[in-house]
């Protein structure tokens, strides 16, 4: 068979290790997870409630114009609802946007440390692809500018990145996204939007009027709590959107999580104490990385990365047989750093107690 060239390159996705995997493989009763930026404090009842109302309708397809989450979302948003575009995940809009945008006579650029699957739907596409080192972390976005050329059609820009947890402010984006040709699209991939507390962060729905190039994607995984279900929207300029529309699948969206995330958005007060509770659990990371001299990213998401300043795949082990399941920063880029998802008040005691005895440990 002719598979295209370049998907034999790639390995698919590596997902953080499964509760179920890992239960079986070391005989641990209780696993806490926290390697995929998922909510420890699940979701919002009353998406809870929306799900047991349409559990009674599954033999119907879902509405492929999300509908009643579309008139709900854009009310909420404040935009109008052909600025809105949904996906089977954020992750779907990443591969809807390279599907209509990315070939083999295209170039895209991206931070070299970012989010996996821009470049991974890049190469299935064939496009040229153009990594730009990070400084500190951070996107070099003045690097990202001079890496254009007459081929870049799209430009991926995540804050809060991960797997950094680190935030571009709103001058330096302003200033980035003025200089952008107006040709090609930049991609704001806003996943932690809701966990963000920084004071000189934009307000990138606003961003999207401004900039006919920009679309902001985000998602009802993460504060939200649905990951299972997979929702995520695009939010950019009616033409932006029209044009992408055909590269989506017609039932992208399912009805399920259609009418959770509809339901979800009316539960703003679960989203603040999420967001509240999470910036709890961040000072107990910060307190024990002060106290232990390790150097970490000051993080606007829920989820830190910590640089322990050896292998990282000991620690990742050293977690995981005493059942916390974290994310080695090996795979991510950052060789001697973890990046360990924000738990529950409880859940990160017993996760930082673990870690104090591996350091002491290492220390005897
Ligand atoms: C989690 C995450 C996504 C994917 O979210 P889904 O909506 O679950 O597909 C996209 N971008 C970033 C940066 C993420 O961390």
């Amino acid at each position: 068979m002719r598979f295209k060239q370049q998907l034999l390159t790639l390995t698919p996705y590596q997902p953080g290790k499964s509760i179920e995997s890992v239960k079986r493989e070391y005989h641990l009763e209780h696993i806490v997870k926290l390697a995929s930026n998922e909510n420890p404090f699940g979701c919002s009842l009353q998406a809870l409630a929306a799900l047991q109302q349409s559990a009674a309708s599954l033999a119907i397809y879902p509405d492929g114009y999300a509908t009643l989450l579309r008139e709900k979302l854009a009310a909420f948003l404040n935009v109008s609802e052909d600025e809105l575009i949904f996906g089977n995940g954020s992750d779907n809009l990443i591969q809807i946007i390279s599907r209509a945008l990315l070939h083999p006579d295209a170039s895209t650029i991206m931070s070299e440390h970012t989010f996996s699957q821009y470049k991974h739907n890049a190469v299935i596409e064939g496009a040229i692809i153009k990594e730009v080192p990070a400084i500190h972390g951070e996107h070099d976005l003045e690097a990202m500018l001079a890496a254009i050329d007459e081929k870049t059609n799209v430009i991926w820009v995540c804050s809060p990145n991960n797997p950094t947890g680190t935030y571009i402010s709103e001058q330096k984006l302003v200033n980035f996204l003025d200089r952008i040709p107006p040709h090609i699209l930049v991609v704001l991939d806003e996943a932690y939007h809701e966990y963000v507390v920084a004071e000189d962060y934009y307000d990138s729905i606003s961003l999207t009027r401004k900039y006919d190039n920009l679309i902001v994607l985000r998602t009802f995984s993460k504060i939200y709590g649905l990951a299972a279900l997979r929702v995520g929207y695009g939010v950019a300029n009616p033409g932006i959107i029209k044009a992408l529309e055909p590269a989506r699948e017609p039932f992208n969206v399912n009805a399920l999580a259609q009418m959770a995330a509809a339901a979800s958005i009316a539960d703003q007060d679960f989203v603040k104490t999420c967001r509240e509770k999470n910036r709890q659990g961040l000072a107990q990371f910060y307190e024990f990385c002060h106290e232990h001299n390790l150097k970490y990213y000051p993080s606007q998401t829920n989820f830190i990365l910590i640089d322990f300043q050896i292998d990282a795949d000991k620690i990742f082990q050293f977690l995981l047989e005493r059942g916390y399941i974290v994310r080695s920063g090996k795979a991510l880029g950052f060789p001697t750093s973890v990046r360990i998802t924000v738990g529950s008040a409880e859940q990160n005691d017993g996760l930082l107690r673990v870690l104090e005895d591996f350091l002491a440990i290492r220390k005897a």
